[in-house]
């Protein structure tokens, strides 16, 4: 991967993330859920290029520590960075419905998609979470 420059340790950030990712986006409240948070913190590594992630000390929160991954960062103290990423390799999912029928979901290495219902209209579903989960 190209380097992203990244604060020192030590340093106090905010960094902006796309929150369109996480798990909650496919419940029914998703819609309340922002699509990109800024997290308050102070840096705690530099990137652990393995594995394109960085963590954060956040006082004050339950998850005093937050691994970010570099391709959920949107913005460090409002510049933008592009953080350009290793190939992730393509995988295919068969998971089970909950009335047993099977879907298949793919990750292109960038995008989930799932061929249930909710998939096929773009929106986030219980398939893909799992899928991620695993
Ligand atoms: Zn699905």
């Amino acid at each position: 991967m190209s380097k992203v420059i990244l604060p020192n340790a030590g340093e106090k950030v905010i960094v902006s993330v796309d929150n369109t990712r996480g798990a909650m986006r496919t419940g029914p409240l998703a819609h309340l859920i922002p699509e990109v948070i800024d997290i308050v913190g102070v840096m705690n590594s530099g990137v652990r290029t393995d594995e394109d992630t960085f963590s954060l000390i956040v006082a004050g929160s339950p998850v005093p520590v937050r691994i970010i991954h570099l391709r959920n960062v949107i913005a460090i103290n409002g510049k933008r960075i592009k953080a350009e990423l290793k190939n992730v390799a393509p995988k295919s999912f068969t998971i089970k419905g909950s009335k047993g029928a099977k879907y298949t979901v793919l990750f292109d290495g960038k995008t989930w998609t799932c061929d249930c219902m909710a998939g096929k209209f773009g929106r986030g579903c219980k398939h893909v979470a799992e899928a991620q989960s695993r």
